[in-house]
């Protein structure tokens, strides 16, 4: 691993700019699937680009070795190494794409004098605990909420809970860990769920929150902060219903269909989260239920749309959003902050059952749809294939663009349909494994009343949560 060598072909591609070269630090982690997306927008800048990340591995091949390797989980210790290095060749900007690595990149772009986001408002964004009272205390709607630990009895939590409700543990990402329970017999095998996943992690995470179930449609929205002044870039809609008792996520449709009222009502609440987080500078994406009282925060977090999703976005005539973060960081002219006036979106494929994937069938007529511009299938054939809540990874996407959201929408789901995966279950044959489209998975846990209102924030409920 090196300290950062430039890239070939750079410069060259920098001097048509006509601007200085600038070094920027980009913090992911080795399993991220946006390292593609930012190095191809690096290199058609010419910024002069180096990977801090946990693990040499599939990275140091994009970035022809220009790396430094980090503990991820020690974040202190890992901005320590970035400041050193920074000492003998300055970086101009850090760029945080992952939520592994948010902490250590406010933490090292404070130590060198960046502008960037706190420490504090980092950290917060990182755990879902501190992002409610957080929210809280900034007097923003949000679902009564406490925090427990694994070594807490479920039967006596159960009794105390505001069924429906909504287990997570503080530090996970991609829903990963989230569950509905509807009554004290599902918050059991919720809460016995969590537990165990968080103990085969082995990474001593041991709080989880409970919170209110909150109704209504989710939209997502992406966002540059400078400087406490939030920009945004895109709102997408979801428009399948997220109810439980897992949260898989599917369409991200943009632009949104919701009314010019309500879009104003989610902007100014994702500013007012920003500002109750703390968060000041550099790529945000928010995540909002819109509950019957108003927008309410579920996420804000200090990084630009994870996955594949970013495909579909795209600003001006042909920058993608990494360009556009890449020229913010680093203090290049940015043409433009407009999306493309084409409507478009994106399909995250649910895993419909866990086992080894065997065979994809049906890319080509999902990629032959009208108005599909891509299918990618981003687990290897072979390789496991671990469903919600406990897997982490993507079966994979579909993209689309057309004049109308109502049209995107309508191209995925005909994409989705045509798509089929044989995913072969532990014990079953190959050939006994049926081929299944990527709906999410059956449902576990019966599904039951619909959701409570949610509250607006009082002190005496800070009271109630531990
Ligand atoms: P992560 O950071 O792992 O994505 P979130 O807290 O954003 O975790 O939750 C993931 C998804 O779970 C949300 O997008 C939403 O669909 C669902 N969810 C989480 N909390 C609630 C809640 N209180 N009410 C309703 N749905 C929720």
């Amino acid at each position: 691993m090196s300290d950062g060598r430039p890239i070939r072909g750079r410069r060259r591609a920098y001097r048509e700019l006509g601007e200085a070269p600038r070094r920027i630090l980009l913090l992911m982690a080795a399993k991220t699937y946006r390292a593609k997306a930012f190095m191809t927008a690096a290199r058609r800048l010419g910024v002069d680009v180096v990977v801090g990340s946990d693990e040499p591995g599939p990275l140091s091949r994009r970035t022809n070795g220009a790396q430094i390797g980090l503990d991820l989980g020690r974040p202190a210790r890992s901005a320590t190494k970035i400041v050193q290095i920074a000492e003998e060749r300055p970086f101009d900007a850090i760029v945080n794409v992952d939520d592994a690595t948010t902490v250590v990149a406010a933490q090292a772009a404070t130590r060198l004098g960046l502008v960037s986001n706190s420490v504090d408002a980092a950290r917060i964004t990182r755990d879902k605990y501190l992002a409610r009272r957080a929210l809280q205390r900034a007097g923003l709607l949000h679902p009564r909420f406490r925090r427990i630990t694994v070594d807490a009895d479920p039967k006596v939590e159960a009794r105390r809970a505001p069924f429906p409700c909504v287990l997570k543990p503080v530090a996970q990402s991609a829903s990963r860990g989230v569950i509905r329970a509807n009554d004290p017999t599902e918050f059991q095998a919720a809460f016995q769920r969590i537990a165990a996943m968080l103990a085969a992690d082995g990474k001593g995470q041991r709080k989880i929150v409970v919170e209110a179930f909150i109704p209504g449609p989710e939209v997502a929205l992406e966002g540059l902060l400078d400087r406490g002044t939030l920009r945004v870039l895109a709102l997408f809609d979801k428009p399948d219903p997220l109810d439980g008792p897992f949260f898989e996520e599917t369409i991200y449709v943009t632009p949104s269909r919701h009314s010019e009222a309500v879009q104003s009502q989610i902007v100014e609440t994702v500013e007012r989260a920003a500002a109750a987080f703390g968060l000041r500078h550099g790529p945000i994406h928010a995540e909002l239920r819109l509950s019957p009282d108003g927008p309410v925060i579920l996420e804000v977090a200090a990084r630009s749309i994870g996955g594949l999703c970013s495909n579909a976005l795209r600003f001006g005539v042909d920058m993608s959003l990494e360009e556009l973060i890449l020229r913010h960081a680093a203090d290049l002219e940015i043409p433009t902050y407009d999306r493309e006036q084409a409507a478009s979106g994106a399909m995250m494929l649910p895993i419909p059952r866990g086992g080894v994937l065997r065979r994809v069938l049906g890319r080509e007529e999902a990629l032959a749809v009208r108005l599909v511009e891509g299918a990618e299938i981003t687990i290897p054939i072979g390789q496991p294939v671990v469903p919600l809540p406990e897997g982490d990874r993507y079966l994979g996407f579909v993209f689309a663009r057309g004049r109308t959201p109502e049209e995107v929408e309508a191209a995925l789901r005909e994409a989705h349909r045509r798509l089929t995966f044989q995913i072969v279950a532990p014990g079953e044959e190959d050939d006994e494994a049926p081929c299944v489209v990527a709906t999410p998975r059956s449902i576990l846990l019966p599904l039951a009343a619909p959701g409570v209102p949610v509250r607006r924030s009082r002190a005496r409920r800070a009271a109630s949560a531990s």
